[in-house]
């Protein structure tokens, strides 16, 4: 489960409560933090680090494996702020009265001037954007006015050239300043990270604390690559810099494209090839294109990660109601549940943890959803189509599978034949626990990896539970699963005559000649 952290969830005994309740990603929301504001982000990151984990008590040198999600504002529209409003004081709002006119501007002189008939938006080029028909929804679209007439190309006194588009408030309400801006069905001229983006990212790199970054508002598998390539040289400029050194446990944070536009959706399967993992970002999806096209579209994403092997997260509104209530509602309950037997690897709390008024109940009742839908993935009972999920996975390797995929397949087959109990992966860099994880197995897989960096990585994909193993197992061969075995008695996870199931590489003696090799053993053992 992912947790957003904010003003109801940042400190140490919130933050606990939640790691204890089922979080696994703590997510940070960069469309809230100001340029170059970083104190408060590293407190809540100083917090989750310092929690205990679920291991911690039994195991010594029990890590705890929560992941921070450092997810960016990106490149979104906003409006500018309402005429008369003082940062830090109390919110002021405009009406916005259904039928009447209003002007949309992009002159930066309005940036600070909204009133109810003129409204700045920072988008320069929206003049060549929208059409008249076309419809501009504001503030996750609860106010929607549509475009009467566009005058591109103007210049104020000041030189600078600006667009002004005319329009009608189709349905009004109160706005208040810098609210998000979605124009459903166009294609955005947009880069694929602002430089408030790039700033934050380098913040997170450079603090090496980041374990996953969310891409908002991908449009493309070239937004992803410039992401990726942003991250290495980030990487090489905090190394040249200092911030990170010679023996840090530096891996390139991984990467989750956000779906929320229909060009995220039109070119889902090459930015899914790029990506390591995809957030259905329910919020600004659901505003960008029809609201019925969700409820395909989500199963369809989530159907194509699970192929693909890659985590899946469904976010927003899932419990929404929780912000206010201890109890959600009938639909949310079904909606968490229904996420996952669709397939979700995991399931995201935003407000309900950042600023409602019952996060640590929010994420007991998300995690005690989640365990019974869980628990009826079983495709013998019928209420989920995992079964046939895993049949096309089998079928899509039938013919030219890797030995790795040949080896996890056969693992997670081997684990169900003979009812075992869990599976170990004992790996290096995580692709063995990522292609176990991708056969969908019914049992835990306790990844067994070298550093907390490699183990953070992993926690997105379904049912893998990393675990750091000591220095000096990390060496020998037969110490490495001896330990492995030997851990998952302490932590309660193994008991007597309970079977498990290991995949590991071995190399025979081979070390010395450089032989690299990875997954190609299987070893089933009964406690
Ligand atoms: C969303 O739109 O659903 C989402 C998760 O993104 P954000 O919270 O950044 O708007």
């Amino acid at each position: 489960m992912t947790c957003t952290l904010g003003p109801s969830s940042s400190s140490a005994s919130v933050i606990q409560d939640l790691s204890d309740n089922g979080m696994s990603v703590s997510r940070l929301n960069f469309s809230h933090v100001p340029r170059g504001d970083y104190a408060y982000s590293s407190d809540i990151i100083s917090n989750v680090r310092g929690c205990e984990g679920m291991h911690c008590r039994v195991l010594q040198r029990g890590y705890n494996m929560t992941a921070v999600l450092l997810d960016t504002k990106g490149p979104e529209i906003r409006t500018g702020v309402v005429e008369g409003y003082v940062s830090g004081e109390k919110n002021l709002y405009v009406e916005l009265e259904d039928g009447k006119e209003v002007l949309v501007t992009t002159d930066e002189r309005m940036r600070e001037k909204v009133t109810s008939s003129t409204l700045y938006l920072d988008y320069k080029q929206i003049g060549s954007t929208v059409t008249p028909g076309d419809v501009l929804l504001l503030d996750d679209g609860l106010i929607g006015l549509e475009v009467t007439a566009v005058s591109d190309g103007k210049t104020g006194d000041d030189g600078e050239e600006y667009c002004e588009v005319n329009c009608i408030v189709k349905n009004g309400g109160a706005l208040g300043s810098v609210k998000g801006v979605n124009i459903p069905n166009t294609t955005l001229q947009l880069p694929s990270m602002t430089e408030k983006d790039k700033e934050d990212i380098l913040w997170g790199i450079r603090s090496n604390e980041i374990d996953i970054v969310a891409a908002s508002f991908v449009r493309k598998a070239s937004d992803v690559r410039t992401v990726k390539a942003y991250l290495e040289r980030c990487i090489s400029r905090a190394k040249a810099d200092g911030d990170l050194k010679d023996g840090d446990d530096v891996v390139r944070p991984a990467i989750i494209s956000k779906i929320e536009n229909k060009e995220g959706v039109d070119n889902f399967e090459e930015i899914l090839a790029e990506s390591d993992g995809i957030m259905v970002a329910r919020g600004d999806l659901g505003v960008e294109i029809p609201f019925a096209d969700l409820l395909i579209l989500q199963k369809k994403m989530v159907r194509l990660c699970n192929l693909a092997g890659k985590p899946v997260i469904v976010a927003t509104q899932m419990l929404d109601s929780m912000q206010r209530n201890p109890r959600p509602t009938r639909a949310e309950v079904t909606d968490v549940g229904n996420a996952v037997l669709d397939g979700a690897d995991c399931v995201m709390l935003s407000g309900e943890s950042a600023n409602g008024n019952y996060p640590v109940v929010a994420a007991k009742t998300m995690q005690t959803i989640v365990a019974m839908a869980d628990d009826a993935l079983d495709s013998r009972r019928g209420y989920s189509n995992i079964g046939q999920r895993r049949a096309e996975m089998y079928d899509a390797i039938s013919k030219n599978a890797s030995t790795l995929e040949s080896i996890c397949s056969a693992a997670v087959q081997m684990a169900s034949q003979t009812d075992a109990d869990i599976i170990i992966a004992i790996s290096r860099k995580g692709s063995t626990v990522k292609s176990l994880a991708k056969f969908r197995p019914n049992v835990p897989i306790m990844a067994f990896v070298p550093t907390p960096s490699i183990g953070r990585r992993l926690i997105l994909h379904r049912g893998v539970y990393p675990i750091v193993m000591s220095a000096t197992a990390t060496d020998d061969e037969h110490e490495r699963v001896v330990e492995a075995v030997r851990t998952a008695k302490e932590i309660g996870w193994l008991k007597p005559n309970h079977r498990v199931v290991v995949v590991d590489a071995e190399l025979w003696g081979l070390e010395s000649t450089k032989v690299k090799t990875k997954a190609n053993c299987i070893k089933i053992f009964t406690v």
